[in-house]
């Protein structure tokens, strides 16, 4: 009963739970939408994987917002 105690044990509670599904529904935000300029109201339809506050507006430059 001495040592041989460790060694295993390894195994579980990895490799499941992030599921590598993709085109869900069970995103945080929404399947759709607009990024609107908060400052001229322009508004131009979301790009998927870019979030608004990334994108400039064409217009006027301000960084747009996630219209709700
Ligand atoms: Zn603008």
């Amino acid at each position: 009963m001495i040592g041989g105690g460790r060694g295993q044990g390894g195994g579980f509670g990895r490799g499941q739970g992030r599921g590598g599904r993709f085109g869900g529904n069970r995103s945080g935000l929404g399947p759709a939408g607009n990024c609107v300029c908060p400052s001229c109201g322009y508004k131009m339809p979301k790009q998927p994987g870019v979030p608004c506050n990334q994108v400039k507006c064409p217009k006027c430059g301000t960084i747009m917002v996630r219209e709700m």
